[in-house]
């Protein structure tokens, strides 16, 4: 689950992070009133999306006057920002956060995520913060620092200490970057996060060291304990295909392809979409529908399926252990009854109860094609598709 950049630095300010004084706004007139009380000359309206790379896309204004608070809040508030991480539709903005204007000496680079080879929660940092760290990471990774932490011991103070000097803080601002990376540690620790990322951390002018932005992922299987962060949870930022699927417990994720795909167990839904890749076409889904799948799981499956207006096909690939491919069978049905189905549909179904499934399909008239291993389905699918 991701938060808002405002959301992320109320919890790192908890952890000791400093970060700007703001105040997040849903209208102009907000916006200028949370100008007016944060007082100073300058202002920044920034755009708040579950997205980087706002600055870039114009979601993130430097303002000199209470007026140009005005101006900014208002082109920003509601457009549809385009950012390289929200694909070329953009995502509309419903939510703005004016901070005040900091007085920026260098921006450095700090984040952390889990890396899975280690097994450790890895911090990277470097000297060339601020809009364009991926392509410092792509051309010159050797600007990048990295320290895999010991998870018992934690980020020590040497460590957080040789890091901020490695990325050019001045020495006399040193025990502020400990703070800072020592708070972000902790914060990502305590919280479940996957991922945090201060980017820029700034050094100012009379040495402060400060958090000019802030993004954090959080691990969902950790949620249940962190009712406070799920309370952060914005449903508008989310996929409203993923939002619906969750509902009815099916594990889903929204693709850009045109072959709609149901799967039983994560593992099988991987190797489908492989399969459709390696002979040429794109999945738009991943879809595991789960071990124990009731006829209404399957029929809600196939209706979030169907509401993508990109899905051309339909290949279903079924390995029938706990999962019943009779029931599997009678979710097609109900389903295509329920979706006046209208796009071609492959079935591979082996398997447990595999004659009944394949009986029920048969007498239900539909116009299935079916497939005995998943080569044969894959390249059947996309050939419907071409
Ligand atoms: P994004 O990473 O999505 O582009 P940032 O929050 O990093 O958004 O903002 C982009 C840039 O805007 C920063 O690198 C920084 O130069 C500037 N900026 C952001 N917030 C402030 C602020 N409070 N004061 C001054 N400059 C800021
Ligand atoms: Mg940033």
């Amino acid at each position: 689950m991701k938060i808002h950049e405002y959301q992320a630095k109320e919890l790192l300010r908890k952890y000791g992070v400093i970060t700007p004084r703001g105040v997040p706004c849903f209208s102009v007139d907000e916006a200028v009133k949370a100008a007016e009380s944060l007082g100073g000359k300058v202002w920044v309206v920034k755009a708040q999306i579950h997205a980087g790379g706002r600055g870039k896309g114009g979601g993130v204004k430097v303002a000199k006057s209470l007026d140009e608070v005005r101006q900014y809040a208002g082109q920003i508030l509601g457009m549809q920002l385009v950012t390289h991480q929200t694909g070329p539709e953009g995502q509309e903005v419903k939510r703005l956060l004016v901070e005040e204007g900091a007085d920026i000496a260098s921006e450095l680079y700090v984040g952390m995520v889990v890396d899975r080879v280690t097994q450790r929660v890895c911090l990277m940092a470097s000297s060339e913060g601020g809009m364009d760290i991926e392509e410092v990471a792509a051309k010159t990774p050797e600007k990048i620092h990295k320290v895999f932490i010991d998870p018992a011991a934690g980020l020590t103070a040497q460590e957080a200490d040789d890091t901020a000097a490695k990325i050019g803080v001045p020495t006399a601002s040193i025990p502020q970057a400990r703070a800072v990376l020592q708070g972000l540690y902790s914060a990502f620790w305590d919280s479940d996060a996957s991922l945090a990322e201060i980017n820029p951390l700034i050094v100012t002018g009379d040495g402060q060291v400060i958090a000019l932005d802030a993004k954090m992922n959080f691990d969902s299987n950790g949620l249940f304990r962190h009712e406070d962060i799920l309370a952060m949870r914005d449903l508008d930022e989310e996929d409203a295909a993923e939002i619906e699927a969750s509902k009815y417990d099916l594990s889903y994720i929204s693709l850009d392809g045109n072959i709609g795909c149901m799967v039983n167990g994560a593992g099988l839904a991987m190797a489908t979409m492989d399969t459709i890749k390696l002979f040429g076409a794109e999945p738009a889904n991943f879809l595991d529908v789960g071990g124990g799948a009731t006829v209404e799981k399957v029929t809600e499956a196939f209706k979030l399926m169907l509401a993508n207006t990109k899905v051309k096909a339909i290949l279903v690939n079924i390995f029938g252990g706990i999962m019943r491919c009779d029931t599997i069978a009678d979710g097609i049905v109900e389903a295509a009854k329920q979706t006046h189905l209208s796009v071609p549909l492959v079935v591979r179904m082996r398997g447990t109860n595999e004659e009944i499934g394949k009986k029920t399909l048969e007498a239900s008239g539909l116009p299935i094609i079916t497939a005995n291993d998943m080569a044969e389905a894959a390249q059947k699918v996309v050939a419907a598709v071409a």
